[in-house]
């Protein structure tokens, strides 16, 4: 999965909250259309509203910092192909660290949305097995392997921003290996 890949998901996911939050401010009685839901059902409307206004906010921020002159930002998910293309310019370090920050976007999406396989797909940082489990009161992931604590001397508990760098770290040691 290249970083194009990555910015097609961050837009889907996004896209799939605007949708969420227009099927709960359907008019009571319409009955038109009910999207088929697989996960948890949404929180608040209010909840999504904020965090994509928030998104929003900091990726415009992240561009702005780097390329100041940068065209208005579009108002859909293609903002984030908007930043790709504002940001192509920097070196090999902050790119990575566009990256990351639109992986843990698209984290953040998904599990606001009820989906927390994004998680369990990521192989536990220190251990490297696929035993992590999201919690959502303290907002980060933990590893359920017992070996793993005391690998680390501690508690294996990852934020988003900690899992989203080592996606995309692992992604481009994966990229140089089959590159050689
Ligand atoms: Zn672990």
């Amino acid at each position: 999965m290249g970083h194009e890949d990555t910015i097609n998901t961050a837009a889907a996911r996004l896209r799939q909250l605007h949708t969420d939050i227009t099927a709960l401010r359907r008019p009571a009685g319409d009955t038109t259309r009910t999207p088929t839901r697989v996960h948890a059902p949404a929180p608040l409307d209010l909840d999504i509203l904020d965090h994509m206004v928030a998104a929003r906010d900091e990726v415009i921020s992240h561009t702005r910092a780097h390329k100041q002159d940068a065209p208005a930002a579009p108002a859909d998910d293609t903002i984030y192909a908007w930043m790709d293309a504002n940001t192509a310019h920097l070196d090999d370090a902050k790119r990575r660290a566009g990256r990351a920050l639109v992986v843990r976007q698209s984290m953040e999406h998904a599990l606001l949305a009820g989906d927390e396989t994004v998680v369990r797909r990521e192989p536990c940082p220190r251990c490297a097995c696929w035993g992590l489990s999201w919690q959502s009161g303290p907002q980060y992931a933990v590893c359920l392997n017992r070996r793993c604590a005391a690998l680390g001397g501690g508690p294996s508990t990852w934020s988003l921003a900690q899992l989203a760098h080592h996606h995309t770290a692992r992604l481009e040691t994966i990229k140089a290996q089959s590159a050689t």
